[in-house]
């Protein structure tokens, strides 16, 4: 997909990061002015100041080759994301740009200025099927240059125009700025709206999502929603292993997220893939030292925790969702009973052998 992403960028005769004629504007966020991006030592889980790189797309609504017909059409208004989760797997994205995933990934900030007017174009072709379009697939579209930038109620009012079916997910509380257009919009077409929530542990939100809302502010934002008849699931994502994952961290979680009023819940098990991979191995060393071993038994093959671990989770998941009365998705094995937990409140893991020990 990201690589996708940028083809259409470097096909188009632009260089990897911009298709603006003129310099690219840097300024900071809240639109206080020119602002030259400075090194200031971020660590991984630091959020610094971000600074916005503005650039004029060649093209915005971007195909997705062989992805479900639900994400198979994407809009990705912005590149990087100040959220500045550690987990980030669109991190790497950054390195296409000649940018790091690490801390330019949570701080350049690429904003597609003209997103809006391309959205309003590209529907308007006579070759434009009508087919769904994903938002939040990349990096988050309400982040917090969003504020400044405002693209988003152009994006909804083209859609809306168009009565093309759309979804977004996201962190950003800054959603709620768009309620009536996006109620509006639900009144001539199909609109998914998903919040992600990975778990409701305070302290751990402001290390590891630095510059995202709480997960409070989230859950309020799928109260809102809701209460606006404007049907909200949630992405339980990531769950992260030996922080997240246990019985009772589950059962809060959910409890917090069917009391909002979520209509459905995904779980989705932690997953590093080169570029978030390394970013999020520096903060878990510097912030959970003890984890280490754990983790390169569930990563040390490769980017995917093992299945018997991912679907112990969501079975997991899946018993209390269903107790909570919440839609949840069905056991990647299929049918198959949870485990049991252990005495600890710790899920039962079924790791893989010290071999792979050293490797994370
Ligand atoms: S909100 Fe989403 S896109 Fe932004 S940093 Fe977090 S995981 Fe990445």
């Amino acid at each position: 997909m990201r690589w996708e992403n940028l083809r259409e960028d470097t096909e188009s005769g632009q260089t990897a990061l911009f298709d603006a004629p003129t310099t690219p504007r840097i300024r900071g966020t809240g639109g206080a002015g020119l602002v030259a991006p400075s090194p200031s030592p971020i660590r991984a889980g630091e959020p610094g100041a971000p600074v916005a790189i503005e650039i004029r797309a060649r093209s915005i609504v971007n195909r997705v080759p062989g992805a479900d017909p639900m994400f198979r059409w994407t809009i990705n208004p912005y590149r990087g994301c100040a959220h500045a989760c550690v987990y980030c797997f669109a991190r790497r994205t950054h390195e296409y740009l000649d940018l790091d995933s690490g801390r330019d990934f949570d701080t350049r900030i690429l904003v597609k200025v003209n997103a809006g007017e391309l959205v309003r174009a590209q529907l308007a072709r006579p070759s434009w099927r009508g087919e769904h379009i994903a938002m939040g697939t990349n990096t988050d579209p309400y982040q917090r240059a969003e504020g400044h930038y405002r693209l988003m109620p152009k994006i909804i009012a083209a859609l809306s125009e168009a009565a093309n079916p759309f979804s977004i997910l996201t962190k950003g509380t800054l959603i709620l700025r768009d309620l009536d257009l996006l109620e509006r919009a639900a009144e001539v077409t199909d609109v998914g709206l998903a919040v992600s929530i990975g778990s409701i542990d305070a302290r751990l939100w402001r290390t590891v999502e630095p510059g995202a809302p709480s997960p409070r502010a989230r859950l309020d934002v799928v109260k809102r929603l809701t209460d606006r008849g404007l049907a909200c699931s949630v992405l339980m994502a990531p769950i992260l292993p030996g922080l997240t994952d246990s019985v009772e961290q589950i059962e809060r979680t959910i409890a917090a997220i069917a009391e909002a009023g979520a209509t459905r819940l995904t779980p989705v098990v932690l997953h590093l893939r080169p570029g978030a991979r390394e970013w999020y191995r520096t903060w878990l060393e510097r912030e959970h030292p003890r984890l280490i071993p754990l983790y390169r038994q569930l990563y040390g093959r490769g980017s995917y925790a093992p299945a018997s671990y991912r679907n112990i989770v969501t079975e997991a998941v899946r018993e209390v969702a269903a107790r909570h009365g919440l839609d949840h998705p069905v056991n990647e094995r299929g049918t198959e009973k949870p485990a049991h937990p252990a005495p600890n409140g710790r899920l039962p893991l079924d790791l893989p052998g010290p071999a792979l020990r050293n490797r994370f």
